[in-house]
């Protein structure tokens, strides 16, 4: 039987310090597959979460399994660089990382699992009049939009980061698109957090369980096979980021999306220097400090095709030298760690969420460099989508864009969508 959850509270952390915190609960479940769910996720990264934990708790929809190969929060959602903004050009996209940033502020409430959300402002720094003349644009654009952002001078920059040197002899900083109220959070506690409230609500979460096969009758999802036998369902929501492809397969149709490595790296820890995230998207690098003092450091994609979560060499060497010029005080840092995670990337780098062409099946994928930020936001509505078939957050990422040319066109307008 289930034991109710126990809501974390400062009276919770009081009274376990006195008995040597032997009153703490398992923050979910270990679950064992049962034959036949209404919903099955296959993918508990954020996104994959977020959905079940929006179709309990916004459509009451419970009897729901979260398929997971791995351990849950190890794909992209426990390797990315947690840059949350939503300061996007195109208005179904500011529409939906607008609703995840508003999610965001209040997710730790909501989930009562602290999340660590720190809105501590993101800039996009403008280093070529190209750059000034585009983020201006994106500033009036978000301003239509209800998106809270300006273009800000290379005076104020400075100002606000004191150790970036504007002057640089290649590319000086010339103003930057400044979202005063995005920021980042704890990637890992996002996904735990999400897991812990899907439990509670009796949901499964099973993990090292490997889908293998999408079984289907009569041009319908019946269920998938998996490393732990077969598993019927009503309905199939794929939501595996860089493995999307693989999984489409299965299920007999293809995703208009590559999947590539994108890696970051961190520095040994120092004082805090720098409050704000900085991105500098024509040098290609993008720089936070986390709350242990690190400065979190990402880079772009590989140019190949690949699954090993890891990046190429060459990368972190141009990403690090790039970034050198913009702030010259990383260059007498120890890099500590590195690593990779595989992306799913569209044309037109917008997500997709849409209906499949397999009755049952929902596809949620194609965040790219960039889908830590939209978690709330995507679980929101494709749980919607799935739940009712439709939604106002999603109808404009359905796979018929990719037929009929209505792209939603971020790859020029972010250059990059961290
Ligand atoms: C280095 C790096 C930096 C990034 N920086 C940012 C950033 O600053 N801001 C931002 O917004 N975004 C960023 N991103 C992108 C972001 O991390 C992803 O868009 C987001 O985490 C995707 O979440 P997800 O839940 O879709 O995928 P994932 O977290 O990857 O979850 C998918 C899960 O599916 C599982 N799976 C795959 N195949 C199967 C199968 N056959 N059976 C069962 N399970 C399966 C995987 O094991 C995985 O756990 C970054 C990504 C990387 C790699």
């Amino acid at each position: 039987m289930q034991t109710p959850l126990k809501r974390y509270s400062a009276f919770a952390i009081a009274r376990e310090a006195l008995r040597d915190h032997t009153g703490w609960q398992r923050a979910w479940r270990k679950a064992q597959p049962k034959k036949r769910y209404d919903v099955v996720i296959v993918g508990a990264g954020g996104h994959g979460l977020a959905t079940a934990y929006y179709l309990g708790k916004n459509f009451g929809i419970t009897n729901i399994a979260i398929l997971e190969k791995g351990w849950l929060g190890g794909g992209n959602t426990g390797r990315n660089t947690t840059i949350i903004r939503s300061n996007y050009l195109q208005d179904p996209s500011a529409a939906i990382y607008e609703k995840a940033r508003s999610l965001y502020e209040t997710m730790s409430q909501d989930l009562n699992y602290n999340v660590m959300f720190s809105p501590r402002g993101v800039m996009m720094l403008a280093q070529t009049e190209h750059e000034v003349r585009g983020y201006q644009r994106t500033a009036h654009a978000n301003a239509l939009q209800g998106v809270a952002t300006e273009f800000i001078s290379a005076q104020r920059v400075k100002e606000l980061v004191p150790i970036m040197n504007i002057n640089g002899p290649r590319y000086p900083v010339l103003g930057a698109l400044w979202q005063p109220r995005g920021g980042s959070a704890r990637h890992d506690a996002v996904a735990w957090g999400y897991a812990r409230a899907c439990s509670a609500m009796g949901m499964d979460i099973i993990q090292k369980c490997e889908v293998t096969a999408v079984r289907q009758e009569g041009g319908k999802v019946k269920g998938v096979t998996t490393s732990k036998g077969d598993i019927d369902c009503e309905k199939l929501g794929l939501v595996v980021a860089g493995h999307s492809g693989a999984l489409a397969d299965m299920a007999g149709f293809r995703l208009p999306l590559e999947s590539v490595p994108l890696q970051a790296l961190v520095s040994e820890p120092i004082k805090p220097c720098m409050d704000v995230v900085v991105m500098a998207n024509t040098v290609h690098g993008y720089m936070s400090q986390s709350d242990k003092g690190e400065m979190v450091i990402g880079g772009g994609t590989d140019a190949f095709n690949s699954y090993t979560q890891r990046g190429s060499f060459h990368h972190l060497e141009e990403t690090v030298r790039a970034l050198v010029e913009t702030f010259p005080m990383i260059s007498r840092l120890k890099m500590l760690r590195h690593w990779g995670g595989i992306v799913d990337v569209t044309g037109d780098r917008s997500p997709i969420l849409s209906k499949a062409p397999l009755e049952g099946c929902f596809v949620n994928c194609g965040w790219g460099t960039g889908g830590f930020k939209a978690i709330p936001g995507s679980g929101w509505g494709f749980a919607e989508l799935m739940a009712r078939g439709q939604s106002p957050l999603t109808d404009e990422f359905g796979l018929n864009r990719f037929t009929e040319g209505r792209f939603i066109d971020e790859s020029v307008a972010a250059g990059v969508a961290h």
